[in-house]
């Protein structure tokens, strides 16, 4: 049975977390789905241009389906900082 992990992600009962765009397979459900998609990092500063001022080496990382391109998710990182996950606790 297919259900939600986020706006843009499914688990597709068959044990794949799953783009729910297109169905393409990111990954097996137990790992972390950020390592299988197309990942793009750029710095808030070159973002936003010389009015951003409010914390030097600030990333804005942007996840992307490999099947279809489709933003998945994002996220405000300094460099080297783990992925943010998010944990569905019932
Ligand atoms: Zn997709």
């Amino acid at each position: 049975m297919k259900s939600r992990l986020s706006e843009t992600l499914s688990f597709n009962g068959r044990g794949s977390i799953v783009c729910s765009c297109c169905e393409y397979k990111i990954c097996d459900q137990d790992l972390h789905w950020k390592k299988s998609v197309i990942i793009s990092e750029e710095s808030m500063q070159d973002l936003c241009g010389d009015n951003y001022t409010v914390s030097q080496g600030l990333l804005l990382r942007r996840f992307f389906c490999p099947g279809c391109y489709a933003l998945l998710d994002t996220e405000t990182a300094i460099h080297d900082d783990p992925f943010l996950y998010d944990k569905i606790i019932k």
